[in-house]
């Protein structure tokens, strides 16, 4: 296998055969024609079922996590929901970090419970507690790591184990790390799961999921809710995605500099009582990201002396960080999570603290964005 920025840019990107262009077609069109009855020329049929620039994007994903099959859908919440029906049936049972995202929370607790699957939220980087709610009914576990948005670190292998011990299957949110930083069904996942929004996409201008697998059987489910429940992105956003994947690599490593500084500007301030990132040697789950991961990532997530009252105001001063839901984009966010991500989670298990501030540390200059917050936290 080549190199990950080499598959990045040309995995599923062939120049195309025809006309020679370099760039994968934006394929806009809805059907494609048969010789005769049934007789496809390249498998393509009707776009619902497979496109081929989503095709492409779908070959590039499997590729980046070192996996046999990739499917691309319209958000990562579509990836989800899929992934939910592809393995779960009334009366089965998951498992969830008790600080999920927050959608991946709302999805489960207010859609999947009402069709009778059940859940149990727990602490995933306490491994005893993990296998006390281990149920013959479990299904499925799903894990996030680095978490959002306290940015807690799982054993991914220590999780594979215990799911495969109890026959479920270890569902991997790869959204924040990126394939880059961490390549979960290497550690012994069974799917990997992605919000192709974020880092991905890389750009903040288009929404999109993927899960990608190693297990055919679970790709050939997963294929045909595609094309049986539809949620599948258009070729504009396939494409725009994998113009975004092109550069992923060497954008990761500029998030991850730039988060590096950040985090040690924090620190030193006294406004600042807590600064979250697992790249920090008092970080509870250090040790475990070093093993997992090249690098600990461009999120960043901090508590302020003062209460929420505090965090709110940080989050309106900033300039260069723009303050907005969402991460991952070249440009640097702030946000909220009590009051704007996570707000679903108010009131349960997964609530967040409302002093916590997130960051999504873009890849502007370093210096610009460390002003940028002293100015805010002063
Ligand atoms: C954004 C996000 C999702 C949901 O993805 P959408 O593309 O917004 O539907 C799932 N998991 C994580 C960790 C996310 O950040």
């Amino acid at each position: 296998m080549t190199g990950f920025a080499t598959r990045a840019i040309h995995a599923g990107q062939d120049p195309d055969p025809r006309t020679g262009s370099v760039i994968v077609p934006i394929h806009a069109t809805s059907t494609f024609a048969q010789d005769g009855v049934g007789g496809l020329r390249e498998g393509y049929e009707y776009a619902r079922t497979a496109n081929p620039t989503r095709t492409a994007l779908e070959t590039c994903l499997a590729a980046l996590e070192g996996a046999r099959h990739g499917r691309a859908f319209a958000s990562g919440m579509a990836a989800g929901d899929a992934l939910l029906r592809a393995t779960c049936r009334p009366g089965d049972h998951v498992v969830i970090p008790d600080d999920a995202y927050g959608g991946t929370f709302r999805l489960i607790d207010r859609v999947f419970r009402g069709w009778g699957v059940e859940y149990t939220a727990v602490r995933q980087s306490d491994l005893d507690a993990m296998r006390a709610v281990m149920r013959p009914s479990t299904r499925l576990v799903w894990c996030e790591s680095p978490t959002n948005p306290l940015l807690t670190i799982v054993d991914i292998a220590a999780l594979a184990g215990i799911a495969r011990e109890a026959g479920a299957r270890l569902v991997v949110d790869n959204t924040f790390a990126t394939p880059y930083l961490q390549t979960p069904l290497r550690l012994g996942a069974d799917v990997v799961l992605h919000s192709t929004t974020k880092y991905l996409g890389g750009h903040s201008d288009v929404v999109g999921g993927a899960l990608i697998t190693d297990d055919a059987e679970l790709d050939e489910q997963v294929a045909f809710l595609q094309n049986g429940a539809g949620a599948v992105p258009g070729p504009f956003d396939a494409w725009l995605t994998l113009r975004g994947i092109k550069t992923l690599a060497v954008r990761m490593e500029r998030h991850c500099d730039n988060a590096e500084r950040i985090v040690a500007a924090l620190q030193a301030h006294p406004a600042v009582t807590g600064v979250r990132y697992p790249g920090l040697g008092t970080h509870p789950g250090h040790e475990v990201a070093a093993k997992q991961m090249r690098r600990f990532g461009g999120m960043v997530s901090l508590t302020v002396r003062g209460g929420a009252a505090a965090a709110l105001a940080v989050c309106a001063r900033t300039r260069v960080f723009t303050l907005a839901e969402s991460l991952g984009g070249v440009e640097s966010l702030i946000e909220h999570p009590a009051r704007m991500t996570h707000a679903s989670t108010a009131g349960t298990q997964l609530e967040v603290p409302p002093t916590l501030v997130r960051l999504s540390v873009g890849i502007e200059d370093p210096q610009d964005l460390i002003d940028d917050l002293l100015a805010a936290l002063d």
